[in-house]
This record gives structure tokens, C-alpha cells and sequence, in this order.
């Protein structure tokens, strides 16, 4: 397969073209941002780390029957993807009141949720991403009544399938975000990635934060925190 052109820079990844119909690669960058792109910093060392820890939970899932857009992990920092149009929306996913619910709904963090929380957002970055609800995806057409009933049924299996993954490995998964994308056919599949960047993982003995909240309220050790989770995916504990 052949690396072309670049399709699209985003804050965390470059997506490039390749001479294969419907494969993508995307290249996972040190850079991080938080607080709607206001903070910038490099992580170093992130980029190969989330490329290998996305890959490792998309397998996971793949086995577990929710298919993702994982292809082939090609090196270091890239990965051959199937090629999609993303659906215009973030979902959440919260199992413990944490970051913008939390001060949202004024909860301590660390509240367990009597039951899961799905919310979504429209992938805006000029407008922040505002929080929307069903009837906003419907009448703006973010996403069919059908793709948006799969999207849902996928976001929750994939919070019990995570969930029960991560908590042998002493790792809680308080909330995470998920995109999802369409196929040329029309079929809805997980993209993205799955990662520190984008999940809360807290240790379950400690709680000690093991995600982009060190980088997003400067707590230092960022980079251990990642490897942290790599490690401990890897089959160290
Ligand atoms: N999240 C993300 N990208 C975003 C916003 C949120 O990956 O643009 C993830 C975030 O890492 C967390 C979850 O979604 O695991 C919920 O984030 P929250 O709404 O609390 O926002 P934050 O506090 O991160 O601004």
C-alpha cells in the first residue's frame, strides 16, 4: 500500500490517501490540545503510544462484534484505516461524573452515575462543539434515524465491553468520546480512536488520573501516564 497525498489535519492526526480504494492512513501527532485548541503543547512519545493503544482496544472490540475502521497498524505511528465520512457528532460516554458534566451539573467528580449518560456534540470546532439532543441531530440531519438507534446501540455496547476489559487491568473508565463513520456502503463503523486522549482512565486503587487531564490541568507526568496505560494493556500490571 502507498502512502499519497494528505486529506486533512486535525489537532491530534493527519489522515492521508492511499492507492487502495476505501483505505485511509492515518498518522498519529505528539501535538495536544485542550480547552477548544486555547492550550497547545507536544506530548512527547503520544503519538506512537495512542496509535498502538487505539489499535489494541479496536481488535479487542472487533472481536467483540463492534466493527471499527482498524485495518492494519503499519508502523510506529500510522495505520491503515477504512475509509469513511464521519458523522458530524461526538458521542460521550460517562459512567462518572467527571470534567464538563461535573461543573455543568455542579457534581463532585468521582460521583458514580446511577446509570450510564450518553450525550452528544456537533463536531464544530468554531462553535466549541456544543452539547446537542436527538431532536437537534434530527433537524439538522447530523445524523438518519437509523445510523443515529446503531451509534447508540454500538456507544453502549462498546462502555460495557471497555469497561469490563480495562477494570482486571486496574483501570476505571469514568467517560470517553467516539466517532463514528459511514462506508461507502453505507455502514456505520467506529473510527477515530480509542485512547488517553479521548477516554478518563482513572486507577482504580488510587485514582490517580492516567489520561489528558494531567496535560489539560498541568499535573505532570503525562507522558508515564500514557505508558502507564500501554503497559498495563500489554499485559504488565
Ligand atoms: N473528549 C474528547 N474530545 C473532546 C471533548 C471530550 O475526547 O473534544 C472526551 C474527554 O477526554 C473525556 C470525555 O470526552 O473523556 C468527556 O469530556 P468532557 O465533556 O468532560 O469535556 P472536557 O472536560 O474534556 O472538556
Amino acid at each position: 500500500m502507498k502512502k499519497m497525498g494528505q486529506l486533512y489535519e486535525g489537532k491530534a492526526k493527519k489522515v492521508y490517501a492511499t492507492d487502495e480504494k476505501g483505505v485511509y492512513i492515518v498518522s498519529y501527532k505528539d501535538d495536544a490540545t485542550a480547552l477548544n485548541g486555547l492550550k497547545k503543547g507536544s506530548i512527547t512519545g503520544k503519538g506512537a503510544i495512542n496509535n498502538r493503544i487505539s489499535n489494541h482496544l479496536m481488535a479487542m472490540l472487533e472481536e467483540q462484534n463492534i466493527p471499527t475502521h482498524l485495518v492494519q497498524e503499519l508502523n510506529d505511528r500510522e495505520t491503515a484505516v477504512k475509509a469513511v465520512t464521519i458523522v458530524p457528532l461526538e458521542v460521550i460516554v460517562r459512567n462518572i461524573a467527571a470534567g464538563s458534566l461535573a461543573k455543568r451539573l455542579g457534581l463532585e467528580e468521582g460521583l458514580k452515575l446511577a446509570s450510564t449518560v450518553l450525550e452528544f456534540s456537533y463536531k464544530r470546532d468554531d462553535l466549541g462543539d456544543p452539547l446537542v439532543n436527538e431532536y437537534h441531530i434530527k433537524a439538522l440531519a447530523l445524523a438518519s434515524e437509523d445510523d443515529l438507534r446503531q451509534i447508540k446501540e454500538y456507544s453502549l455496547q462498546i462502555n460495557t465491553i471497555l469497561g469490563d476489559y480495562l477494570l482486571p487491568l486496574g483501570i476505571e473508565l469514568v467517560d470517553f468520546k467516539l466517532e463514528f463513520g459511514k462506508t461507502d456502503d453505507g455502514t456505520i463503523i467506529l473510527a477515530d480512536e480509542i485512547s488517553p486522549d479521548t477516554c478518563r482512565f482513572w486507577d482504580v486503587k488510587t485514582h490517580e488520573k492516567l489520561d489528558k487531564d494531567r496535560f489539560r490541568r498541568d499535573l505532570g507526568g503525562v507522558e508515564d501516564a500514557y505508558k502507564e496505560v500501554l503497559f498495563r494493556l500489554m499485559g504488565g500490571l
